[in-house]
């Protein structure tokens, strides 16, 4: 199959009839395989392809991408991810250096990275994203670095690897609410993850620097609107200070179907709560993502100010 075909055959195909609100645009197909040619000669792999994420034409025709450690194999079974599952295959060195070159040579402002979760690792992988981060930092000195990790299982070792590095933005995403759990991230805990944000936090305060802690979820599985409130307030009592909200679609038959399609006025509404609540920036609407305009959003002037304060 062509490059291109390839680009394209990544769009999740309708399975119901999507509302016009998540419409997506098409974009520049010159950037867009630009960005493929990149990653398939570095060896690298994204999870704008692996999840099928709905953006991939918007975001690779603004020359950005979100890449992701590890393989593309994931050793859980969440309910939602279009990400292969099973044994995943050994780490590749040159994988921290090459994500490095990428982010150089798209001149990225601000680049989100994230991986599969590796629980045959000892450390998680803990120690590969810690030298991703180095890596990336050294040949992009000005780079704004958001880590979108796993739970590690909660070792607080491992957050700690991660940690040491010293990412710009800690990003952990709940990925739906504590009575979903069981069916959308079985492998997965709330509590854990709550507590892995918090430690996050509470080591940032410690140490008095300016790194943001963030988390994200999907909706349209079955959550009602206060639940959704709840897990805010369970975010900021973690002092969580980015949320982000998107609409689930379903990246294939058997991964979990589409509940509801939610409004873009209710996204609205959660977005308001949300700053209410005290986040420093809500992101909420049908296509966002963890990485959707994350730049901007950490440009947002709340957090210029947490990340001047570092
Ligand atoms: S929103 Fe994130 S995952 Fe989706 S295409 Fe954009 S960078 Fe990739």
């Amino acid at each position: 199959m062509s490059r291109e075909l390839r680009v394209i055959s990544n769009v999740p195909k309708p399975r119901q009839p999507k509302p016009d609100w998540l419409k997506i645009r098409l974009g520049d197909p010159t950037n867009q395989n630009h960005v493929l040619k990149l990653i398939e000669g570095l060896n690298l792999h994204t999870v704008c392809q692996e999840a099928r994420c709905p953006n991939i034409f918007e975001c690779w025709s603004d020359r950005t991408a979100t890449f992701m450690l590890g393989g593309d194999i994931c050793t859980r079974h969440c309910g939602f991810c279009a990400v292969g599952k099973g044994a995943p295959g050994s780490l590749d060195p040159q994988e921290p250096r090459h994500v490095a070159e990428a982010v150089q040579h798209l001149n990225l402002a601000h680049t989100v990275i994230t991986s599969v979760n590796r629980d045959d690792l000892p450390d998680g992988g803990a120690a590969h994203w810690a030298e991703t981060v180095r890596e990336v930092r050294a040949l992009n000195p000005s780079c704004r670095i958001e880590v979108l990790i796993p739970d590690f299982n909660g070792d607080e070792a491992a957050l700690n690897t991660v940690l040491d590095a010293q990412p710009d933005v800690l990003n952990h995403n709940t990925e739906t609410i504590a009575r979903l759990y069981r069916r959308v991230r079985p492998d997965a805990d709330y509590q854990q993850s709550l507590t892995l944000l918090r430690r996050a936090a509470d080591r940032r305060d410690r140490e008095a620097r300016g790194m943001l802690t963030k988390s994200g979820i999907m909706v349209g599985l079955g959550e009602e609107f206060d639940e959704v409130v709840e897990l805010m307030k369970d975010l900021r009592a973690s002092s969580c200070d980015i949320m982000t909200i998107g609409q689930y679609l379903q990246p294939h038959a058997r991964r979990l179907p589409v509940e509801r399609y939610v409004t873009p006025e209710e996204f609205e509404r959660w977005r308001e709560v949300g700053m209410e609540l005290g986040f420093k920036h809500v992101e909420s609407s049908p296509l966002t993502r963890s990485s959707y305009h994350a730049r901007q959003q950490a440009e947002s002037p709340a957090e210029n100010a947490a990340l001047l304060e570092a």
